[in-house]
């Protein structure tokens, strides 16, 4: 039985996220898709929000559960008692930040193994930083986010551009 951990932070899942995931489960048999945690980084979703985004998103696809963590990854690893971690690489501009992270895991828990899955070509542009960018000022997100973000998405920055139009009248 072969359980691996997806971290991230997934502010939100997007369609890059969701070929991992998908491909991940062809060789695992268990995939635990672990949000991040961290109330000091700034995020677009709350865990909640994101948790839900991505359960919906997955729903179709079997061995995979979504649950949040903090604190170090391979403490929860011990926890779910698994021993691969999944990270994706798009470009060589993420490898030398995911590698260093890789090795600091390794050197915490040498138990615990990282394998990098290559992104698919299509979503090498994809990162939830441009979505939100992108959304932010109405721009099509249509193919990079999954069906129930993108509404998600639209409907944070309707309320966030009404909050802001009250806050000016
Ligand atoms: P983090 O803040 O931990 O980098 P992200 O949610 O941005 O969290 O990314 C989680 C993981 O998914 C990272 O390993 C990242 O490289 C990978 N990833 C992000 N976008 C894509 C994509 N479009 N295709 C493949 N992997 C991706």
């Amino acid at each position: 039985m072969l359980k691996a951990v997806y971290p991230g932070s997934f502010d939100p899942i997007t369609n890059g996220h969701l070929d991992i995931i998908e491909r991940c489960v062809s060789f695992v048999d268990e995939l635990v898709v672990a949000v991040l945690d961290n109330p000091s980084k700034k995020s677009l979703f709350t865990v909640e929000e994101r948790i839900k985004h991505i359960t919906e998103a997955t729903a179709h696809i079997p061995g995979v559960s979504v649950k949040s963590f903090h604190g170090l990854l391979v403490d929860f690893c011990r926890l779910e008692k698994a021993k691969l971690v999944i990270r994706g690489l798009r470009a060589v501009t993420d490898f030398e930040y995911e590698f260093n992270m890789a090795l600091a895991n390794r050197k915490l828990d040498p138990k615990i193994e990282t394998i990098f899955v290559s992104a698919s070509a299509n979503y090498m542009f994809v990162s939830s930083s441009g979505i939100k960018e992108i959304a932010m000022f109405g721009g099509c997100v249509e193919d990079m986010v999954p069906e129930n973000v993108k509404h998600c998405l639209y409907e944070k920055f309707k309320n966030r551009e009404e909050e802001t139009n009250g806050f000016h009248n």
